[in-house]
């Protein structure tokens, strides 16, 4: 998720010098079975933001075949807990779902005040030079490095209303839907730092560790 304490901020962290496979697509993962089959353990009232490193963090996310009243109450309980924890962004693996789902709050966008749902959304590269900023995660509490990404994407996905969303940006939510989609497929910013941010960001995330 991204945090919304520097303007647009992301939710907090920095990927140093990526590989470019890093950069890429946000790919659409294994259809089917196996979202319903895990979803039957899944209510929406008690999910809360998992802090790293929750085992469904580091995995690639499922793409959600149908949207069902739990998919709902799924991103509706995600909305809930981006705008307590006052974040601009925040992704299903986030509260232990293994959806490809995030929602982002657009704070200039007045139709949209609640929140928005992407469902199943993939990220295309149209501007690769890269551009660096601070970004932070929900799930990395106190960790913020500074992450290298390219400048414009693309991005494709459906409403819970099945829309169509198709949105190119150049903005900071071209970084803000990087982020998101990275973490559909279990990349988080401590994957992306530089050695320097490593080094200076070891002892908080070997605290995160033995929490
Ligand atoms: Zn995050």
């Amino acid at each position: 998720m991204l945090h919304g304490s520097e303007g647009l901020g992301i939710e907090r962290g920095r990927y140093g010098t990526p590989s470019p496979g890093l950069w890429s697509m946000c790919e659409r993962a294994g259809r089917g079975r196996s979202l319903y089959h895990d979803s039957v353990h899944i209510d929406p009232r008690v999910l809360e933001i998992l802090p790293y490193p929750a085992e469904v963090l580091k995995r690639k996310a499922e793409a959600i075949p149908e949207v069902t009243d739990l998919v709902r109450a799924v991103a509706d309980r995600m909305l809930e807990l981006m705008h307590e924890a006052e974040g601009i962004g925040l992704a299903a693996p986030q509260v232990g779902v293994p959806w490809r789902l995030f929602v982002t709050r657009h704070p200039d966008d007045r139709e949209a005040e609640g929140g928005r749902v992407f469902i199943n959304p993939a990220v295309e590269i149209i501007d690769p030079s890269a551009a660096e900023d601070t970004e932070g995660c929900l799930s990395l509490p106190g960790i913020e490095v500074t992450v290298r990404r390219p400048v414009a994407v693309r991005l494709t996905a459906r409403t819970l209303d099945g829309a169509d969303i198709d949105e190119a940006r150049d903005d900071h939510f071209a970084r803000v839907y990087q982020h998101e989609c990275d973490h559909l497929d279990g990349v988080l910013i401590i994957d992306r730092m530089t050695t320097m941010d490593r080094l200076r960001n070891r002892r908080a995330i070997r605290e995160l560790e033995r929490a």
